[in-house]
C-alpha cells in the first residue's frame, strides 16, 4: 500500500499500534478507530471538513445503499483499470466514512488482485467511521492537496464527491496509473432542489482538465430514488453541499417532506497519468 509519510520531514512512518513515527522521532498518534492524525500544528485545531451531523447523515444514507450503483460503477472500473498480474496500489483521497473504498478494495482482491489500500480525509469524524468499516484499511487525516504519500506511489486513487487537487494528483500517481473521479452531475438531485429552493440552479459538470492527466473513460450513472421516509430525504439533504446554505423558508419545504422521487446522477471520469 502507498506508505505514509511524515508531514514535517518526509520521512516514512513506520506504524505502531499507538502512533505511526518516523526516524527522526516525529510522532503522530493513533485513534482508537485506527487513523493516523498528519495535520501540523498550524492546521489543526478548528474544525476541518465535514462535521458529526454531516458525516452522521451521510453514514446513514449511504448504508441504505442508495448510491449502490456508483459503488458498483466504481469497482467495474477499478478492477477495468488495473492489471491483472501486479499488486494494487490504491489510494483514496478524500475517503470520507471508506464506503466507497472499502468496497474497491474488495472487489480488486476479489478479481484476484494483491491490493494495499490507504484512504485520507480532511474530517476526523468520517475516518472514524472508516477505521470501524474497513480496520484494514491505512487511514490517515491529512488534505488531499497535500498527500502523505511519495511522488509516483500509487496505481489508482480514488476522488469522490471530494475537491480536485490535479497537480497533487499527477505527483502521487505512477505513469499508466489511474485517478477515478466520481463528481455530481449536472441533474444530480434536481427534484430535492425543487422541492426546496425557490430557484434551483444545475451542477457545474464539467470534467477537471490538468496537465499530465489525459481523460480516457467517462460515465454516466443514474438512477431515480424512491425515498419514502422523511429520515432518508434529510439525511440526503444533510450530506449536500447546501444544507449549510438553506433559510428557515427552504428548511420548512424540506420538513414537510415525507415522500419524495429523486435522481441520483453522477459522472465517473477515469484519467490516466501520462
Ligand atoms: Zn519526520
Amino acid at each position: 500500500m502507498p506508505e505514509l509519510l511524515c508531514p514535517v520531514c518526509g520521512g516514512v512512518l513506520t506504524q505502531g499500534e499507538k502512533a505511526g513515527i518516523c526516524s527522526s522521532g516525529h510522532s503522530f498518534d493513533r485513534a482508537k478507530s485506527g487513523y493516523v492524525n498528519l495535520l501540523v500544528a498550524r492546521q489543526s485545531g478548528a474544525q476541518h471538513g465535514d462535521d458529526k451531523e454531516m458525516v452522521r447523515a451521510r453514514r446513514a444514507f449511504l448504508d441504505g445503499g442508495w448510491y449502490a450503483p456508483l459503488r458498483c460503477a466504481l469497482c467495474s472500473a477499478a478492477v477495468r483499470h488495473t492489471p491483472a498480474e501486479d499488486t494494487v496500489d490504491l489510494l483514496d483521497a478524500g475517503c470520507g466514512e471508506c464506503y466507497y473504498t472499502a468496497a474497491v478494495a474488495a472487489a480488486l482482491r476479489t478479481a484476484g488482485k494483491c491490493v494495499g489500500a490507504a484512504g485520507v480525509d480532511i474530517s476526523k469524524d468520517a475516518l472514524r467511521w472508516g477505521g470501524k468499516r474497513a480496520p484494514d484499511l491505512q487511514l490517515a487525516v491529512a488534505s488531499v492537496f497535500r498527500l502523505p504519500v511519495a511522488a509516483k506511489s500509487c496505481d489508482i486513487l480514488l476522488n469522490v464527491f471530494a475537491p480536485f487537487a490535479g497537480e497533487e494528483y499527477v505527483r502521487v500517481l505512477r505513469p499508466g496509473g489511474v485517478l477515478l473521479h466520481a463528481a455530481p452531475d449536472a441533474m444530480h438531485l434536481w427534484e430535492l432542489k425543487e422541492a426546496v429552493y425557490e430557484t434551483p440552479y444545475r451542477n457545474d459538470a464539467a470534467p477537471p482538465v490538468q496537465a499530465g492527466l489525459s481523460l480516457v473513460e467517462e460515465e454516466r450513472i443514474s438512477a431515480v430514488l424512491h425515498l419514502v421516509r422523511h429520515e432518508d430525504i434529510a439525511s440526503l439533504f444533510q450530506m449536500t453541499p447546501y444544507a449549510h446554505k438553506t433559510g428557515p423558508a427552504d428548511a420548512a419545504r424540506l420538513d414537510a417532506l415525507d415522500t419524495l422521487d429523486v435522481t441520483a446522477a453522477f459522472v465517473l471520469r477515469a484519467y490516466r497519468r501520462d
